[in-house]
């Protein structure tokens, strides 16, 4: 694959913990990406080895297949952390190398009935990637519940984007799971505990309903479980953890 020259333009705060970074994408191939994707950024190790850390593209797509001349992620600080200790310290104007588009975590061509999108964290960025197809899947009757998990209310990314989707669509539902702090003003789909919580209460149709799971690795694994004990055929739960690759050792 060849690489891509991403170049910081800029960087702005999403909570405490977490920036949304934009790059310039210098690429001799057409950038062209699926809603959903996304790109490796490449690190050396401080003993030397390369390696790298994945992350989705936030972008909101404009189709969901687009050449891409700049691009959006949302990185979470870990302390302690390779990627976190460089992109942290990274300036406007400065270049680092990449590789991508990666993944299959993208809606498939079929229509299906219900879309059940969920994730914690960082996890939502590749549902507001498909935002725009989103939206022409809901004119064609099809109905979406994102189902968002967040300790607290900092913790919801994006969360005007979902919401103005909701204000226009009956059919899509933005559910905000707060585990650990309850907002003083609840939003009229708020829930109290984890977004598993939430998918206990809910019957699933497997002739026509559709899971994505995307985010903290024990969200994923305990989700997967549940909607597989729920009826739901494994086919259609889709899934991405973000996990690092291990350390390359000498
Ligand atoms: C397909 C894919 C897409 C991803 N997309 C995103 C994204 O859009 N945004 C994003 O922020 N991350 C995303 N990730 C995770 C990302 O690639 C890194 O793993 C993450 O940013 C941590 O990297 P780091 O180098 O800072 O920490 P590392 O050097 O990898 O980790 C440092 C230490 O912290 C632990 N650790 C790693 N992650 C966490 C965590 N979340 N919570 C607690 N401890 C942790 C590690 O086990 C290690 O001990 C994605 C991962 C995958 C596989």
């Amino acid at each position: 694959m060849t690489p891509l020259k991403l170049t910081m333009q800029g960087l702005s705060s999403l909570n405490d913990n977490t920036v949304n970074i934009n790059f310039k994408v210098d690429s001799e191939e057409a950038f062209e990406v699926v809603a959903g994707q996304f790109l490796r950024l490449h690190f050396t190790q401080n003993d030397g080895f390369e390696t790298f850390r994945s992350y989705s593209i936030a972008s909101i797509f404009e189709q969901e297949k687009t050449t891409m001349d700049e691009v959006d992620i949302a990185v979470s600080w870990v302390a302690g952390g390779l990627a976190t200790e460089k992109l942290s310290h990274m300036q406007v104007g400065e270049s680092i190398e990449a590789t991508g588009p990666y993944g299959r975590f993208c809606l498939l061509p079929d229509l299906h009935q219900r879309y059940f999108l969920i994730a914690t964290g960082t996890g939502v960025t590749p549902y507001r990637a498909m935002l725009r197809e989103i939206e022409l899947r809901l004119q064609k009757g099809s109905e979406f519940y994102v189902v968002m998990g967040a300790q607290d209310e900092s913790g919801l990314l994006y969360e005007a984007d979902f919401v103005a989707l909701e204000q226009a669509y009956d059919g899509f539902h933005y559910i905000p799971c707060l585990s650990r702090e309850q907002r003083m003003q609840k939003g009229i789909n708020d829930h109290s505990g984890y977004v598993q919580d939430y998918l206990a209460q809910h019957e699933f149709n497997p002739d026509n309903d559709i899971a994505y799971l995307c985010g903290n690795p024990n969200m994923v694994d305990d989700a997967f479980s549940l909607l597989k004990e729920k009826g739901m055929p494994v086919p259609q739960i889709k899934r991405e953890k973000y996990i690092s690759p291990p350390a390359k050792k000498k």
